[in-house]
């Protein structure tokens, strides 16, 4: 009797593990960025803005998911709207280099191929993924830099515009303080900014320096990917470049996990951030979270560095950590329901 109670128990207690364990056939995590986010910073109207943003986003990109796209492309859609978007530090809305320019860097990756592309630099490309997308689909190269990356996403028939279109007014007077702090001059307002900032870049949170955007993404077929596009540092000097756009860095997938990260590039391109989560889940065994926080909280920290990351494997887990006071999130995967967060303490 004892013995057919103890099978039955064990019975019921394996259907609810398999039931948990479901894995989801597509997941989606999203960042836009990490730094000084605290609850009493944000005014209701920012934080209910940079909600509505990044549940915006996700859903988009959860869609191509649902409707059985690849991972690549719900990252790339994903992207373009929070490249769009004055409240990120990607494509409109990118913080200021001390000489008052726009440089933007982004990459993407293939976890199932390992092919990946880069760009750095760019000044005239709308959106720096799709630049790192054909980088890596119609370019034998991993990496372009500069006004030939530019010239290279022309030729792709990608979007180029003027300069003046990243402009936005918040990020002019965050160089400003941060030109101040350090004794540099003010450049010369560039060409053809706007005079007036508009309504939704006047609701963006200075959060420090960041404000990068990514996306890691599971799809359907199983396989995972990871882009970031970004502005870089505010005020960044000499051709500056960090992270994101470097591959093991800010970005990175294989067939076990993909990764796209945000905070101080130069800690997280010592350390290879990405490639370094992605080592302990292949050879180490270990969770993707416990991956993720053993890198971020316990080796980025120790070196001084800040920021966070998003993750997200084969199986359908996903992870994030951050050692900064927030960092905007979301995720959603298949049977769940999307959630969002900006501070520590939200779920
Ligand atoms: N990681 C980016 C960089 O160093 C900045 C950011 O995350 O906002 O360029």
């Amino acid at each position: 009797m004892i013995r057919r109670l103890l099978a039955a128990a064990i019975g019921v207690f394996a259907m609810t593990t398999a039931a948990e364990a479901a894995q989801p056939k597509w997941a989606i995590v999203v960042h836009g960025g990490a730094g000084v986010i605290e609850r009493s910073d944000l005014t209701p109207e920012q934080d209910a803005a940079y909600r509505a943003a990044m549940s915006r986003v996700t859903k988009a990109g959860a869609d191509v998911l649902e409707r059985g796209g690849s991972a690549l492309d719900a990252i790339e859609a994903t992207i373009h709207m929070l490249e769009d978007d004055p409240l990120f530090n990607a494509g409109r809305g990118a913080v200021f280099t001390a000489e008052g320019r726009n440089e933007l860097d982004a990459a993407i990756m293939d976890g199932a191929t390992l092919k990946a592309g880069a760009v750095g630099g760019l000044t005239r490309t709308r959106h720096p993924i799709s630049a790192a997308r054909a980088v890596m689909n119609k370019s034998p190269h991993v990496f372009l830099i500069g006004s030939g990356a530019d010239a290279f996403a022309a030729t792709q028939g990608l979007e180029q515009v003027d300069p003046a279109y990243f402009f936005t007014e918040r990020r002019w007077r965050s160089l400003g303080k941060a030109l101040k702090a350090q004794g540099l001059p003010m450049p010369q307002r560039p060409a053809g900014a706007p005079l007036a900032s508009d309504a939704a870049a006047a609701l963006a949170h200075d959060e420090g320096k960041y404000g990068t955007v990514g996306v890691v993404a599971l799809d359907a077929s199983g396989r995972v990917a990871a882009g970031t596009s970004t502005g870089g540092t505010t005020g960044k000097r000499w051709g500056r470049v960090g992270d994101s756009p470097v591959i093991g860095a800010g970005t990175y997938a294989n067939a076990a996990c993909a990764v796209s990260a945000t905070g101080t590039g130069e800690y997280f391109i010592r350390l290879t951030v990405a490639r370094e989560i992605c080592a302990l889940v292949e050879y180490k065994g270990l969770s993707l979270q416990a991956a993720a926080d053993q890198v971020i909280q316990k080796e980025l920290t120790a070196l001084g560095g800040d920021g966070g990351i998003i993750a997200v494997a084969p199986t359908g887990e996903m992870a994030w950590s951050f050692n900064t006071s927030g960092m905007y999130r979301a995720r959603a995967a298949e049977g769940q329901a999307l959630t969002v967060g900006i501070y520590k303490n939200d779920p």
